[in-house]
């Protein structure tokens, strides 16, 4: 099965891309929805997470996520080793799941840190979506109950967007001037035609 990633900063539209892809009949894996699920979920991670954020990090046995995003966006080594023990079990998930997709013509992995994690090796193509720094800022708060200093810390986890656009096959603005439906559907055909 061809795997296509799918990337951005946070607030770039990402998911609102992958509507668009999805609406095509592309199926969609949605690897940071799925990671949440599986922190909720699966037994092995949460013993795994417990030990590393303590008890605290679950509250009535669901993922505490305000107290996470507290310590973990304020201290990247917990953050890496959160994610070093997320990222195995996403990816078992992402297998068995794209081994049951036997009739599309590819699957898109949507992942917000898809270069950060070297997600990005394990796919045939990167699409990487784009919005300037200050829209995708607005657009976030506008959708989240979340402040802006929240936003920033987020930020400065991610790669810059330079060092990230590198890694593109197709890039996708989403600056509210070009047409999103436009630039997948001309994505979406470049795909189905190569090889
Ligand atoms: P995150 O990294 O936080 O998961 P994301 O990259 O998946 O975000 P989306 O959730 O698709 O981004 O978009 C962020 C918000 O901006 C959403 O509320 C979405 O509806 C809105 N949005 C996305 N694209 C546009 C657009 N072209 N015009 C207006 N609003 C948009």
């Amino acid at each position: 099965m061809k795997i296509i990633g799918l990337t951005g900063g946070i607030g770039s539209g990402k998911t609102t891309v992958a509507k668009i892809f999805n609406s095509l009949g592309i199926p969609v894996y949605n690897s940071d929805e799925r990671a949440k699920f599986l922190m909720n979920h699966s037994a092995e991670l949460i013993t795994a997470i417990k030990k590393v954020l303590g008890k605290e990090s679950y509250k009535n046995n669901t993922l505490n996520r305000e107290y996470i995003a507290s310590v973990i966006f304020n201290d990247k080594t917990k953050l890496q080793t959160i994610n070093s023990l997320v990222h195995p079990v996403v990816a078992k998930d992402f297998e068995q799941w794209s081994n049951q997709q036997t009739t599309a013509p590819y699957v898109i992995k949507e992942a917000a840190i898809l270069i950060e994690s070297g997600g990005y090796k394990h796919v045939d193509k990167i699409i990487v979506v784009t919005a300037p720094i200050e829209v995708r800022v607005k657009r976030v708060l506008q959708r989240d109950n979340t402040t802006k200093e929240e936003v920033q810390a987020r930020l400065n986890n991610q790669i810059s967007e330079k060092e990230r656009q590198s890694y593109a096959d197709y890039i996708v603005k989403n600056d509210g001037e070009h047409s999103l439906i436009k630039q997948v559907l001309t994505i979406h055909q470049s795909i189905l035609e190569e090889d």
